[in-house]
């Protein structure tokens, strides 16, 4: 992808573990290259279409004046996501911080911290079953969009199934929607897991009734599995409720382990009901 790379902006500021370093400050040195698509700003010749990097260097020295902070790794993630907050246009940053001036009692060259950060798409299958099922699912979707780490880029249809997993209950509203995010797998989860429990889903049954369900399918074509977290999620291809809807929203988005896509997932599975009457 383009980049547009600003090098060595020196800056006056106050960070640092020791109180000393917070009281006089020093010159830290910020790189960073911002990745985005120039091909509008390049036909156009309007600065309008591009990124000001004039304005990036100035949000870079606000924010590295406005507050103290202990570590260089806070200060790249923090300026990292606000970069990209910004500047939505911007699909991912790098970025380094150097502290010349370190206080190491060695003779040494430079220290710095770098980092990437760029946004993610992550897809969501959402369902209730309890309660006012329409408002827990339009609630969810609505902090996720007011939230200025995520983007709602589609919502699917809301589709009406019947219970999974055997447990006698009402039926579920079903759906998936599509997320432009900065925030990383395991902060999503943890995201979504507060708008459960402020749904008041209590966790009972495993195949219980449940005001909100919030599952994450895929994260851009990640596969993650630790204990409490698997990406693509282990059941999806297994779900018509999921299937259908995500066949509306991303037809053609591939499974990075099955290696088929929305569509031909859903008629497997579709043909293996067909094999088994
Ligand atoms: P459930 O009762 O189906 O909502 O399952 C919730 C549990 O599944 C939580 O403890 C999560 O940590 C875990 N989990 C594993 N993978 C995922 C995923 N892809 N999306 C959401 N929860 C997940």
């Amino acid at each position: 992808m383009d980049q547009i790379v600003i090098k060595g902006l020196e800056i006056f500021a106050n960070h640092g573990v020791f109180k000393e370093e917070q009281e006089k400050g020093q010159n830290f040195i910020v790189n960073a290259t911002l990745y985005f698509d120039t091909a509008k700003a390049g036909r156009t010749d309007e600065l309008s279409d591009s990124v000001d990097y004039g304005k990036v260097c100035e949000l870079i020295k606000d924010f590295m004046t406005q507050y103290r902070m202990n570590l260089l790794e806070t200060i790249a993630n923090r300026l990292a996501r606000k970069i990209l907050m910004a500047y939505p246009e911007i699909e991912a940053v790098t970025l380094e911080i150097e502290k010349p001036q370190a206080p190491i009692p060695m003779k040494f060259e430079n220290v710095s911290v770098k980092i990437h950060r760029s946004w993610h798409t992550a897809f969501i299958a959402f369902g209730s079953n309890m309660g006012d099922r329409l408002s827990y699912i339009n609630d969810a979707i609505a902090n996720l969009k007011a939230d200025m780490r995520c983007e709602v880029k589609k919502v699917s249809k809301f589709v009406e199934s019947k219970p999974y997993g055997g447990v006698e209950q009402e039926n579920f509203y079903n759906g998936v929607l599509e997320l432009r995010t900065l925030l990383e797998p395991k902060e999503l989860l943890e995201f979504l897991q507060a708008e459960e429990r402020h749904a008041g889903r209590v966790r009972k049954e495993h195949w219980g009734p449940r005001t909100l369900d919030l599952d994450i399918l895929y994260f851009d074509d990640m596969v993650i599995e630790n204990d409490d977290l698997t990406i693509p999620h282990v059941d999806m291809q297994h779900r018509d409720f999921v299937l259908v809807p995500l066949s509306e929203i991303a037809p053609y988005k591939r499974h990075p382990l099955i290696g088929l896509t929305s569509k031909e997932m859903l008629k497997r599975l579709k043909d293996s009901y067909v094999t088994r009457k």
